[in-house]
């Protein structure tokens, strides 16, 4: 029986610095959809 991971390796998980709006995308993070301002990926690979 394989067991899933909750981590999702190919995804990015976003968080804006400007709104603090939250996405997931599976492409780089580049801007907040919602005010344009920058955005840091908040997921943190674990090993
Ligand atoms: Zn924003």
């Amino acid at each position: 029986m394989v067991r899933s991971d909750p981590y999702t390796p190919s995804g990015y998980d976003v968080e804006c610095y400007e709104c603090s709006f939250r996405e997931q995308t599976d492409s780089r993070p580049g801007r907040c959809p919602v005010c344009g301002g920058p955005v840091h990926n908040v997921a943190v690979p674990r090993e």
